[in-house]
């Protein structure tokens, strides 16, 4: 499997960042063996469009409407209008900070694809949840409801991204992403059958280019979604060529 491997930029972008992106854009032609991806804040997308040549672009969030009466969000369809290809969703920024629940997360993802998105579902434990040793038991729970009942095609990744390991330079012991992932994988066959067995795992969580090729070298890590280290081209050709 194609590792895949995606920058988040988050809340962070403005039109005097183009030139980064483009210059991740140029670069990533460099890597035909790994699929990337740059999934930005709404507002830079367009125009990012313009200038990141094979490089996909990506939205962060997305309502579950089309359209309609919902000040401040954006759709789907948006997304697509703007050029992007995938989308994010289930992020855990969002599940804390706009409380989003797995239904939640679950109808985005439907939205998305309706729309023609690829589709990253991400899903993670607290250090809280890791500590009291229910790490397991709430990223599979996740998975459960976060993820559609059935796919056809390859538009759906999952990200495994530990919340404690997100922005803090910690990552998990490589024997505790093999499990997760080892995890995630066993509950996308039974759901899936074969076709779970095609479904990306990507790992995310304080990645970067010292530390990503020991993660994609795990038994189902599939790929990687990045932020900080992929805000520019200096931090982010690393896991490239790591993939
Ligand atoms: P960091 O790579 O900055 O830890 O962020 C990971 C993440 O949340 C990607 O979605």
């Amino acid at each position: 499997m194609r590792k895949l491997v995606v920058g988040n930029w988050k809340m962070n972008g403005v039109a005097s960042d183009l030139a980064e992106i483009a210059a991740i854009a140029e670069k990533s032609l460099s890597y035909p063996a790994v699929e990337s991806a740059l999934c930005l804040p709404a507002t830079l997308i367009s125009r990012a469009c313009d200038i990141a040549q094979d490089l996909p672009i990506g939205g962060q969030d997305c309502h579950i409407q089309p359209s309609g009466a919902h000040t401040g969000c954006v759709s789907a369809d948006m997304l697509v209008d703007a050029g992007a290809s995938l989308t994010i969703v289930g992020h855990s920024e969002r599940r804390a900070a706009q409380h989003e629940q797995d239904h939640e997360v679950l109808a985005k993802a439907q939205a998305a694809h309706k729309a023609g998105l690829k589709v990253i579902i991400c899903v993670g434990e607290t250090l809280a949840e890791r500590d009291a040793g229910n790490a397991l038991h709430i990223v599979l729970g996740q998975v459960a409801g976060s993820l559609p009942q059935n796919i056809s095609g390859d538009w759906l990744s999952v990200a495994y991204e530990p919340v404690w390991a997100i922005g803090t330079g910690r990552i998990p012991e490589m024997a505790d992403v093999r499990e997760m992932h080892g995890a995630i994988r066993a509950a996308l066959v039974d759901r899936y059958g074969t076709i779970g067995n095609s479904v990306r795992i990507l790992y995310g969580g304080s990645m970067n280019g010292d530390n990503a090729a020991e993660l994609l070298a795990v038994e189902n890590v599939d790929g990687g979604l990045i932020g900080g280290a992929s805000l520019t081209c200096a931090k982010f050709e690393p896991i490239l060529a790591a993939a």
